[in-house]
């Protein structure tokens, strides 16, 4: 049960010493502090003012087995008394560190039999970034160190994150990228193809790749980097053709192959992987979020057997973190994938919630504001606009309709995302049936409420 917080005193020291993620430190001040969200289970949160709201986020995108599972705290404290930490750098490593290694080869079928362990997902790209190039060098091809990625990747917050990412907002904070990332443009259809069918606009996005591969020339090009679909970027779910061509232009040229599974993986899609879900075999996955469903900070990186019998060419790796194989973490990540596995939660994500969110979602096509839907599993997007035929957006561009439908949708009980127009969602998998209709009919009523708001704007 819920402590009885002096809920206004946080708030006061929130805005005095804390920083939050990715905010404007200003408008959090003129808020008087961010919502304090206190307790949660299953699918909802609470928060210090006394609302119960359905978090269509999992969290931020993560909290796959839901809230208030107590066989996780369970497992964490028991792991926390026997041995609450030692490290990887010592020719040593835990037993849950073995046991989830080798879990996390078997749900690749072992095609990528060697995990790395990081702490977050922007470390785990860290480690793809400096892997991949050692790799290169041992294998007598130095020359081999530009990654190729997408305008509007997310690939995290550090600075290879950041650069491996095509966040301009986020390039322009830290005069990123670091040389050697090339950036291509996204398989974004809504927004960037509706002139073609989607199939010639995967074609021509998986060109782009070709076509700066030859401008790069290909002796340069380590590898191509990109999420499945892309879910920070507004939930940006490429056309089915475009993944298949992207793999045969990487063997094309041999360049690596790398998916960040950070959002896709552990279920998200209704397999295993996003990759799956894509039909391609990586050379390199990298996972975060879903693998503890958010409950300890942990990450991934796994690597096929041809690289890493490079790597053993070449000495020490010198790389790694104090908290790589964290004990308590990869408890908590082993008994994670076990609930996902005894509940069969893929399964019922690709068989029943993930077909059913995508026909709640189509009834949102007939909305004046709604120019598209589109799910993968149970994540999915709703696009806001002002004109369903040409797909114009409120006030001539992006980003005014969005936050206000979010707020709308916040204030009343759900709790959603808005990426400039778009509102995407990305619920716990263990949602049900009654809690999508729910998430959808208060989307439905926020474009009710935002409708005449926006129109007179
Ligand atoms: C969240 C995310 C990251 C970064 O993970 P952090 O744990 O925040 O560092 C990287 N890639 C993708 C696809 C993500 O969604």
């Amino acid at each position: 049960m819920p402590r009885n917080y002096d809920i206004a005193e946080l708030k006061r020291l929130d805005v005095a010493h804390h920083l939050p993620a990715q905010q404007d430190y200003k408008l959090i001040e003129s808020m008087g502090g961010s919502r304090i969200v206190t307790h949660a289970e299953g699918c909802y949160i609470f928060d210090g003012d006394g609302n119960r709201i359905l978090d269509g986020m999992a969290g931020l995108w993560c909290v796959n087995v839901g809230y208030g599972r107590d066989e996780l705290a369970d497992v964490a404290a028991e792991q926390m008394r026997e041995l609450p930490f030692y490290n990887t750098f010592f020719k040593t490593v835990t037993p849950p560190t073995v046991l989830l290694a080798e879990k996390i080869a078997k749900l690749t079928g072992y095609r990528l039999p060697h995990i790395f362990f990081n702490a977050s997902g922007s470390e785990a790209n860290d480690t793809v970034f400096r892997m991949v190039r050692h790799y290169w060098k041992l294998k007598g091809q130095p020359k081999r160190t530009v990654f190729i990625s997408r305008w509007n990747a997310y690939h995290g917050s550090t600075v290879a994150g950041v650069s491996l990412g095509g966040m301009t907002s986020m390039h322009e904070q830290g005069n990123l990228p670091v040389p050697g990332v090339e950036h291509v443009r996204q398989p974004y259809w809504f927004n960037e193809g509706r002139d073609m069918s989607p199939e010639a606009f995967g074609l021509v996005c998986a060109k782009a790749i070709e076509d700066k591969i030859l401008e790069v020339g290909p002796e340069n090009v380590a590898a191509f980097i990109g999420e499945p679909l892309q879910g920070a970027g507004g939930v940006i779910i490429p056309p089915a053709n475009y993944w298949p061509e992207v793999e045969r232009i990487c063997r094309k040229y041999g360049i690596l192959l790398v998916c960040d599974e950070v959002i896709c993986g552990f279920g998200r899609t209704g397999n295993w992987w996003g990759h799956e879900a894509m039909g391609v075999s990586p050379d390199i996955i990298a996972m975060a979020k879903g693998l503890s469903s958010g409950y300890m900070p942990i990450s991934a990186t796994a690597v096929s057997k041809e690289i890493v019998d490079v790597l053993k060419t070449g000495g020490d790796f010198v790389h790694g973190f104090t908290y790589s194989g964290h004990p308590v973490a990869a408890a908590v990540a082993l008994r994670n994938i076990e609930i996902m596995e005894r509940e069969h939660l893929i399964e019922r994500t690709r068989n029943e919630t993930g077909p059913y969110l995508a026909k709640a979602l189509a009834t949102l096509n007939d909305h004046p504001l709604v120019g598209e839907t589109r799910s993968v599993g149970l994540i999915g997007a709703v696009e806001i606009v002002a004109d369903k035929v040409s797909g114009a957006r409120f006030g001539g561009a992006e980003g005014t309709a969005g936050p206000m439908v979010r707020d709308l949708c916040i204030e009343n009980g759900l709790m959603v995302r808005g990426i400039r127009d778009t509102i995407v969602m990305c619920p716990p998998l263990i949602i049900t049936t009654e809690q999508i209709d729910a998430m959808i009919s208060i989307i439905r009523l926020a474009l009710d409420l935002a409708a005449p708001k926006l129109t007179t704007a």
